[in-house]
């Protein structure tokens, strides 16, 4: 197969690019700004990268749509503190230059595999949220956060009708919280600047207080990069069109934990496992903060976000297998050594 990633350079694409070099014969025909996350895939053969904005090459990336079997359009900002401070880039990144492609899959009748995302769901009461059953609660247009989520609701409901009624092929994945190597860049200094896990290793190496936003009760599911990929993996694959015209949650509910419980176990991690930076640990303090100081007025925040994966059980044969403390380690082992 040949399979297109857009945002090849990002967490997932350069996380996808090695699983796919790795354990297949598939050809990957990239694009992305930069590189710097591919240092493992560039030198291979069937790794064809070319440098360049999704926003401008459009040739190019006509051309390879046709070229290709498989779509994986993956350039999207997915930070909160974007969400509020610039919306309307969120809007014209995740939604407008997505859609295009989505109407090349559609004009050239290739298969797409769409990254939707667990903020659809937004504040819903459900204890877990189920893909065909769940209703999707935003809130006031005032709360600029909803833009990345009803962005992305669009365009799953876009792609969803061209699917429907003009016959495209698809694949919507939701993630839930996933994390690991190449997350965020944790010298990013600005607050909120990348996601809250990398965020924290941040606070640390820079010797700085965690702020712990409306004082860190709110829950995620912590799901590790390599159970993602696997999932991704079988939905590229689409054995016996198992992942056919589907969504699909991918999370770890096993390992739902606070926001507050996550900054205790990074401290005690780094404090016991790594030297070099346990006095910078120790010294950290959980800092409550109000999510208006933190993000700002247009910020609402999700307080429980479990995964129901029966859908990803049933049809892929998946299901999670790291524990967030081998994902912590791992990942830990990867930003600080
Ligand atoms: N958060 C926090 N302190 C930070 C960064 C994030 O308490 O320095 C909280 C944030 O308010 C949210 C959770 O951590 O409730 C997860 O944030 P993330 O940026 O990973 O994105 P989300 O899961 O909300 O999409």
């Amino acid at each position: 197969m040949n399979i297109l990633i857009l945002g090849a350079n990002g967490f997932i694409g350069s996380h996808l690019s090695e699983a796919i070099l790795a354990q297949t014969d598939w050809h990957i025909h990239a694009m992305d700004l930069t590189q710097d996350k591919l240092e493992n895939c560039v030198n291979n053969p069937r790794f064809h990268l070319t440098l360049g904005d999704i926003t401008e090459k459009k040739a190019w990336i006509r051309e390879h749509v046709q070229k290709c079997d498989v779509v994986l359009p993956l350039v999207a900002v997915a930070t909160p503190a974007t969400y509020v401070q610039d919306p309307l880039r969120v809007f014209e990144l995740d939604f407008e230059a997505n859609l295009d492609i989505v109407r090349l899959c559609v004009e050239f009748n290739k298969r797409i595999v769409f990254p939707s995302t667990s903020e659809v769901y937004g504040m819903c009461p459900d204890k877990e949220f189920d893909e065909e059953k769940s209703h999707l609660v935003t809130g006031p247009i005032s709360k600029e956060r909803w833009i990345y989520s009803t962005s992305k609701q669009m365009m799953d409901r876009v792609i969803y009708a061209y699917g429907k009624h003009k016959g495209l092929s698809y694949s919507l994945f939701r993630p839930f919280n996933w994390y690991g190597p190449r997350l965020d860049n944790p010298f990013n200094t600005k607050p909120g600047g990348s996601r809250v896990l990398s965020q924290f290793i941040g606070n640390i190496l820079r010797g700085e207080n965690i702020n712990l936003v409306d004082g860190g009760a709110q829950q995620r599911c912590m799901t590790y990069i390599s159970d993602g990929i696997e999932a991704l993996m079988r939905i590229i694959a689409n054995k016996d069109n198992s992942a056919h015209n589907r969504i699909f949650n991918i999370g770890n509910p096993n390992e739902n934990i606070s926001v507050r419980q996550l900054a205790e176990m990074l401290i005690a991690n780094i404090t016991a496992h790594y030297p070099k930076y346990a006095a910078n640990a120790q010294k950290v303090e959980l800092v409550d903060i109000d999510a208006k100081t933190y993000y700002g007025e247009g910020y609402q925040d999700v307080s429980l976000r479990v995964p129901a994966i029966k859908h990803a059980r049933e049809q892929l044969a998946w299901q999670p297998t790291v524990d967030i403390k081998t994902g912590l380690r791992k990942t830990l082992d990867f930003y600080l050594s």
